[in-house]
């Protein structure tokens, strides 16, 4: 804080990837912190194997930070079955409406470059919001 040290693009990218994984969670946990996964129901602390999972991967940045393609899962589901990506789908489509899964899959492809104050903008957006929980 304070500082005028650059931060590495990647090192931008990991610290609004974990507020934003905080985010998620936090928005979702009950009045004792519980999380459940979205994919497979099971519940647990929001701190303890739970993350943010994926519909479509990180890889693709313009849904990265999407709030409608992340939900909370459980490791089990969204490290060891690859996110559960058939079921995160159909469960998107009865959340938000059908074709939303779609929706999402065709926004995905689209080619969107973040700048580093964007990037930094948002991170202190979703700073905002977890301390507001
Ligand atoms: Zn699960």
């Amino acid at each position: 804080m304070g500082t005028s040290k650059k931060l590495s693009r990647s090192k931008i990218v990991k610290n609004l990837d974990t507020i934003f994984s905080q985010y998620i969670r936090l928005k979702n946990a009950d009045d004792l912190g519980n999380v459940s996964c979205f994919t497979c129901g099971k519940v647990s602390h929001y701190k303890i194997g739970m993350q943010c999972g994926h519909f479509q991967s990180r890889k693709h940045y313009a849904t990265r930070w999407l709030e409608m393609n992340v939900a909370v899962q459980c490791v089990g589901c969204n490290m060891f079955k690859a996110g559960e990506q058939f079921l995160f789908g159909k469960y998107l489509d009865k959340k938000y409406g059908d074709g939303t899964a779609e929706e999402l899959y065709i926004k995905s492809k689209q080619t969107v470059k973040y700048s580093n104050n964007e990037l930094l903008d948002m991170i202190k957006h979703y700073k905002e919001l977890v301390d507001s929980f």
